[in-house]
Parts: structure tokens; C-alpha cells; sequence
């Protein structure tokens, strides 16, 4: 069928609808995209020269919600559905995969890195792994599903983060925010930090038991109270996970400042720079750092659940527009002009 998409032709420059055909082979489908969610990684790709494994041109965009409208052979179960694609596909068949390490399978499909991506009319994609939402579900919020909540949900669940324990997300933007929500969902005491006071406010509502503008607060201050609120609590330093989810050089910094004993940390966010640590921390607290890359398949329908049962709230954190603005969103994303996650929506 023939399909439109905003090709990235060279890097930082306007961003071309192009038309091509495209068929769904054995084991894939054709989504026929309802929404798109604009991530920082999207922005990596654009304008800091991260490479995408696809060379351009290429559409970008991998948080996609959509309808099935067309299945390859051995896909059929999966015509008309409506369905979230995971961010990250591995291929459930190779020696990574077969170790329960599909995250670092080599033969995985990200959409708009590995092949064109969401900010298009229609996707295909492999059937394997996509996750079935429920019919009448607000299909084009639900697109934040495919990255911003299931990057956090991931990385929380290797956490071990149980009810009682207390989480603290450095960063609280569109992975952070739903990171906070996540964790609340789950029993945790959670901590918002970021340097966006907006950001903070309508995180208040949404699980964070505290939340703190951290732009002009030193380090050793900011254990402090980060220690405080946990003993207040009643939480030992073992049970306090960190989560890096700003993606920026400072926030890394941060982050890792704040292990402590047995402590746990998260890297979720994504920045090409690199920041000046102390590894032997690790040593002497007996902590963990411990990356974390997409979100597994299986994991999907446990998050569906959170958001259809209202645990989690998608629509005051994301904010609707055109497809065809993407390279105006892209700009003003760019220029930090947007408070929520931009979901970008194909003209009917
Ligand atoms: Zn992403
Ligand atoms: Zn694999």
C-alpha cells in the first residue's frame, strides 16, 4: 500500500514527506499510525549527531499507537486490532533472545532507527511483540505506552522497587514524569527532581511525595535531604532507588552522587556526553549502576493495565498536534518551548 512519511534526509534539516509502497512479509504487519510520541532520543538522531542504525533518509519516530491494517503470513490474528508497538522489538529467536536478553537482541527493530518509523502515515513492523490494547481506549494517548512509560516501567522493575521503598527521578520530563507515576502506582515514596518548575507542579498530583527544583541546590545539600526524606520514612539506603531520567551530563552527575549505601541506580536517560564520576562509589557502597535499554514485550500489558485502571495518567502530561507540524514540534522541543510529551497525530 502506499504510505507517507517524514523522511530526515540530513540531519537539522526540515524533515520531507515522502510517499512509498510498502507490504507487510511474513510475520509483520501494517499499522496504520494513530499517534506518535516526539522523544529526546528523536532529537539525538536530528540534531546532536547520534547515528541511527538505518542510515537517512529515514522516518523517525518510535512511540506508535495504531490499528493493524494490514498482516503478512502468519499474522492474520492480528488484522483490525488496535495496538501500542514496543519501542524496542527483539526477535525472540536468536541466542540473546533465547537468554531472556532480548534488550540486546542484534537482530531487534526500533522503528525509526532500524527501519522508517512513526511520523508517518503507516508503519510496518513485526507482529511479534506488538501489545493488544483494548478497543474504545484513547488509542492516540496510549502512543506514550511504546517508550516514555515502558523505558521507566523497565527499568523500576529491575529496580526490585517495591511498596515502601523510596524512588527518586533525577529529571522529570516525559520518561521521568511517567517514571514517578510508575512507582507510585507500585507503593513507592517518590521524589521528583528537575529544574522545571512546571514540570514539578503537575507531578505533584500525579505520585510524587515531594518535589524539588534542584537548579541552584549543591549536591552535598540535596543527599541531605534526599537522606531525610527516607528516614522520615523509615527506609534504609538499600531500599532507595535512583533513576536517571534527565538524560543531560548534570543530571547523571547528580544521580550518581546520590547512591549511598546498597544504593541502586537507574540509567534511563540518554545524552552522547560524558561526565567525570567517582566508579569506586560502587566499591565502597556495595551499589549498583545498572543501564537499561527499551522495555520488554512481555511487560507491555502489565502497563496497559496501570493506564486503562487509571493508576497511571496519560492526558495531562502529553499534548496532541499535527503530524504535519513536526518540524516546527521538533524546533520548539528543541528550544525546550513544550511542557508536556508531544504526540504527533496523522491528518484523517
Ligand atoms: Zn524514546
Ligand atoms: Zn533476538
Amino acid at each position: 500500500m502506499r504510505v507517507a512519511g517524514w523522511e530526515v534526509r540530513e540531519p537539522g534539516r526540515p524533515m520531507v514527506l515522502a510517499e512509498r509502497e510498502e507490504r507487510a512479509g511474513a510475520g509483520e504487519v501494517i499499522v496504520e499510525v494513530a499517534g506518535c510520541g516526539v522523544c529526546h532520543t528523536d532529537l539525538g538522531y536530528f540534531y546532536e549527531g547520534v547515528p541511527t542504525r538505518h542510515p537517512f533518509p529515514l522516518v523517525l519516530g518510535h512511540e506508535i499507537s495504531g490499528r493493524v491494517v494490514e498482516a503478512g503470513d502468519g499474522a492474520a490474528s492480528w488484522l483490525g486490532r488496535s495496538v501500542v508497538v514496543p519501542a524496542v522489538i527483539p526477535c525472540g529467536t536468536c541466542p540473546a533472545c533465547l537468554d531472556g536478553r532480548g534488550s540486546v537482541c542484534p537482530k531487534q527493530i526500533f522503528p525509526g532507527n532500524d527501519v522508517h518509523g512513526g511520523f508517518a502515515t503507516h508503519v510496518r513492523v513485526p507482529a511479534r511483540g506488538l501489545c493488544p490494547v483494548p478497543e474504545g481506549a484513547d488509542l492516540v494517548a496510549l502512543a506514550v505506552i511504546a517508550d516514555a512509560v515502558s523505558t521507566p516501567y523497565q527499568a523500576i522493575a529491575r529496580s526490585g522497587l517495591g511498596a515502601g521503598d523510596v524512588a527518586v527521578f533525577v529529571g522529570a520530563g516525559g520518561v521521568g514524569g511517567f517514571g514517578v507515576q510508575v512507582a507510585a502506582a507500585l507503593g513507592a515514596h517518590v521524589i521528583a527532581l528537575d529544574v522545571d518548575d512546571a514540570k514539578l507542579a503537575a507531578l505533584r498530583e500525579h505520585g510524587a511525595a515531594a518535589t524539588w527544583n534542584v537548579a541552584a541546590t549543591e549536591l552535598k545539600e540535596l543527599r541531605k535531604r534526599v537522606r531525610r526524606f527516607a528516614e522520615e520514612r523509615g527506609v534504609p539506603t538499600w531500599r532507595t532507588k535512583i533513576f536517571e531520567t534527565s538524560g543531560t551530563p548534570a543530571g547523571q552527575a547528580t544521580a550518581f552522587g546520590l547512591l549511598a549505601h546498597g544504593g541502586w541506580l537507574g540509567v534511563v536517560g540518554f545524552t552522547p556526553k560524558s561526565v567525570e564520576v567517582r566508579l569506586s562509589n560502587l566499591m565502597a557502597f556495595d551499589a549498583v549502576a545498572q543501564g537499561t535499554w527499551g522495555c520488554a514485550p512481555e511487560l507491555y500489558p502489565e502497563i496497559v493495565r496501570l493506564v486503562v485502571e487509571g493508576k497511571i495518567a496519560l492526558e495531562p502530561f502529553v499534548e496532541r498536534r499535527p503530524l504535519a507540524s513536526v518540524n516546527t514540534t521538533f524546533e520548539d522541543l528543541h528550544a525546550r518551548r513544550v511542557a508536556r510529551r508531544v504526540i504527533l497525530v496523522p491528518e484523517a
